[in-house]
């Protein structure tokens, strides 16, 4: 692939004999489209007015002027880019350097999209990756937030999907011993960051290759359930086979992610004076006794996704120290490995009329598709993923660790970062080769 690149000063390059000034003035144009690079090559680039044309291979980029040619190898155009250091609003996306996946990563988190405030970001992707060649459709969530869905195909195959709204508060990206730190870091800019170059080399090998970035995972996961409606309604191409989700996995294929449940469990006392217990009823004693039950049920098993968790994530109930608890209520989450009414039942004979039970939303637990060459793993949490129904066979990788998503110290390895490109690729290639029609 051969594109001209849109430099706002459109130098000539006339003498580009030596690569490192090549080097230098790809990589100061990364920076500022109208900067001036004192090099030899960059000084006889500003008394030209020709086209640099410049090739993007695999194995680095071709530079060619005037018959000139000079190729630079991806590795001597390392643009080492400090945080602080953010891209000034006129740089020519067009250029047609390699997306480099640091810089990209904190682009995107020095804009802040906590859920709810997605807009912003949504609109700085749309534009970035139209001026890149791409094709970009809106999906409507709610007012001032959509979901963004990016091709160059008419029937994508594999897509690319994460989300881009984080968890508060917002922490601005800072980039330091190998690492990216700050919100979104691993959950889940960097990984969008990374699904982006890899979707560039898939798209410039001809891979029929969709991304997707959605809205509203760490809340309600309205960006999900708005694409899944999008694609059934064929506002966007309903091509997609197979789609690779990006959460924090540690860099491993996950072969299934947990469900969750959520129930709240509520006892009924009666209130006396507590010199005189045989007056009234403790409702926080009730539910105590009942609670230390829980650990006699036997919740069920999976041999994928391993066994079903409770967590008893809060508890509340009574008026005074002096006075028998009226009422007290224990809020329940529920990982789930089987179908939900599995553990409903086991719940309900475990309460027996002695609480009652209110059920909160449910997500189910699903398993995933895998990939040779992958070390595998079991996610616990929670993903768009069973909202994503339509969009084909699941799988689901991403660098970063989930230990540190939502966190303060937040972060992800810039080499692991870097090597997730690599794997996205990879994971993709498989898949659609195997999804290919005629295909078993
Ligand atoms: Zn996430």
């Amino acid at each position: 692939m051969t594109v001209i690149a849109r430099l706002l000063s459109a130098p000539a390059l006339a003498d580009v004999d030596a690569a490192a000034g090549c080097a230098a003035l790809l990589a100061r144009c990364a920076c500022d489209g109208r900067a001036v690079i004192a090099t030899k090559a960059s000084e006889q680039a500003r008394r030209g007015d020709g086209n640099l044309r410049i090739g993007v291979g695999r194995a680095g980029v071709e530079v060619e002027s005037e018959g000139v040619r000079a190729t630079v190898a991806w590795r001597a155009l390392s643009w080492s880019m400090r945080a602080s250091d953010a891209l000034p609003s006129h740089f020519p996306y067009s250029m047609s350097t390699p997306t480099d996946p640091i810089e990209l990563t904190a682009k995107l988190m020095a804009i802040d999209s906590t859920s709810g405030r997605e807009g912003d970001v949504v609109a700085w992707l749309d534009r970035y990756l139209v001026e890149r060649g791409w094709r970009t459709v809106r999906i409507p969530v709610s007012a001032g937030r959509d979901d963004l869905f990016v091709t160059v195909v008419d029937a994508p195959t594999v897509t690319l999907s994460t989300h881009v709204d984080t968890v508060p508060p917002f922490i601005a990206p800072r980039l330091t011993d190998g690492r990216i730190h700050g919100r979104g870091a691993c959950d889940a800019k960097g990984i969008a960051a990374s699904m982006i170059c890899a979707a560039e080399r898939l798209r410039h090998d001809n891979v029929p290759v969709g991304l997707l970035f959605v809205v509203g995972e760490e809340v309600t996961h309205d960006g999900a359930h708005a694409a899944n409606e999008a694609f059934a309604a064929r506002r966007v191409p309903a091509t997609s086979r197979a789609i690779i989700n990006g959460e924090p996995t540690e860099s491993t294929l996950a072969l299934g992610t947990k469900g969750a449940v959520r129930v709240i469990v509520r006892t009924a006392g009666q209130a006396a004076h507590s010199a005189y217990p045989h007056l009234g009823r403790s409702a926080t004693r009730d539910l105590v006794n009942l609670l230390a039950e829980l650990e006699n049920v036997d919740f069920p098993n999976d041999p994928v996704l391993g066994e079903t968790t409770v967590n008893i994530g809060s508890l509340s109930g009574g008026v005074a120290d002096n006075v028998m608890a009226p009422w007290a209520e224990a809020r329940l989450m529920i990982r789930l490995v089987t179908p939900v009414d599995v553990v409903r039942q086991k719940i309900e004979r475990w309460a027996d009329g002695r609480a009652t039970l209110e059920w909160g939303p449910m997500v189910p637990p699903v398993k995933l598709g895998v990939v040779d060459g992958f070390a595998t793993s079991v996610a616990a949490f929670a993903t768009d993923i069973p909202v994503l129904s339509n969009w084909g066979t699941p799988f689901l990788f991403g660098p970063g660790s989930i230990h540190v998503a939502h966190r303060d110290d937040e972060m992800v390895s810039i080499d692991e970062l870097r090597a997730a490109v690599d794997s996205y690729e990879r994971i993709a290639r498989s898949v659609e080769s195997s999804t290919r029609p005629g295909r078993a």
